[in-house]
């Protein structure tokens, strides 16, 4: 047995998600005729009160899409310093979108209204026109913490004051609304534009959700055929997405708690140290330098146990629907066997 813990995106789809992509209904979403799709597209816009979806084949094009449709070139992108859109996307701001970024130190990756204020840039011709503010919740690099709704409103009020477009990472959201017991409605009113991705704790093997409003997605529409995202009978793979949605989200509070399970055991430790507050399904932490990361991923590898290195003391491990208690338990007795 294998244990994979290097990311949620590692899990594969179960017999009854495999049935219902066999059985799903299917015609050329290009055409805009899926009849799936159109119906995942509509299931998570209701959830978040926002007018329409648009499925894409990854939660990096649904983020390159939203800040294409946001920005010109030139225009300045806020968002946090560790944030996905900056650090995981393969420079695709500048590459797809001729962009740059504003970047803010947040609290853990949660950026405040008053640090976004203080870099919007003022109406003057030689300063990068301050065109979007991207959020992202729960926030992967600071190991999984989250915002609120409450923390998130006066971002909101903001954005709307300065005219501003406010843009979600919602890769994770799930594990956030599960962790803040708040409503997707709460959330989703507070963006303009939100990715949701179906592939990493819903267990879906493919695909993320770009909601907006009805000018924006007719807009987002064209960019992902443009950037090669239009698929045609892609109804097999949002059946998989509806599956998880019905069935994937109330039981990420398991993940979170194995997680915290997780975090005791490497507590537990002499060579690992400073794990970072374990709020969700992510946990990150270091290795005392005399050992290193990649000295430790291979004591686990050997138990068959996979986990990343993230630098040279820094290692994550993620907890899924494919990790499960007896898992949870022979990564305890792999813990306590190793010494480094
Ligand atoms: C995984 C992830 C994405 C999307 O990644 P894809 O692999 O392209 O689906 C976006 N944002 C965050 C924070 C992520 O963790």
């Amino acid at each position: 047995m294998i244990i994979d813990l290097r990311s949620d995106t590692v899990t594969k789809p179960s017999a009854p998600m495999l049935q219902a992509m066999l059985t799903a209904p299917v015609g050329d979403d290009v055409f805009n005729e899926d009849p799936t799709i159109i119906q995942l597209e509509e299931k998570l816009a209701t959830m978040f009160n926002m007018q329409v979806g648009l499925f894409c084949p990854s939660g990096t094009m649904t983020n390159q899409i939203a800040i294409k449709a946001h920005t010109q070139p030139g225009d300045e992108v806020i968002c946090d310093v560790n944030s996905h859109i900056y650090v995981n996307e393969g420079g695709g701001v500048a590459f797809n979108s001729g962009v740059q970024v504003r970047l803010l130190n947040g609290d853990r990756g949660r950026i405040a209204a008053k640090q976004i204020e203080e870099n919007i840039n003022g109406d003057f011709d030689w300063l990068p026109r301050t065109a979007l503010v991207s959020l992202e919740n729960t926030i992967n690099k600071a190991g999984g913490s989250f915002y609120t709704a409450k923390d998130i409103e006066p971002i909101a009020q903001l954005c709307k004051q300065k005219n501003l477009p406010l843009h979600l990472d919602g890769a994770r959201i799930f594990n956030a609304l599960v962790a803040t017991n708040e409503s997707a409605q709460q959330h989703g009113s507070l963006f303009n534009s939100i990715s949701v991705c179906l592939s990493k704790g819903l267990g879906a093997p493919v695909g993320s959700v770009l909601l907006g409003d009805k000018a924006f997605i007719k807009k987002a529409r064209r960019i992902r055929k443009v950037f090669g995202g239009g698929m045609r009978q892609g109804g097999i793979l949002a059946a998989a997405g509806l599956y998880a949605i019905e069935h994937n989200i109330t039981r990420l509070k398991d993940d979170h708690a194995r997680a915290k399970q997780l975090e005791k055991m490497l507590q537990a430790l002499p060579f690992i140290e400073n794990i970072l507050p374990v709020d969700t399904n992510i946990v990150i932490f270091n290795v005392a330098e005399k050992v290193g990361s990649q000295t430790f991923v291979q004591a686990l590898q050997k138990h068959n146990i996979k986990a990343v290195a993230f630098g040279k003391n820094t290692m994550r491990m993620v907890t899924h629907l494919d990790f499960n208690d007896d898992m949870l338990s022979e990564v305890g007795k792999a813990l306590k066997a190793i010494t480094l």
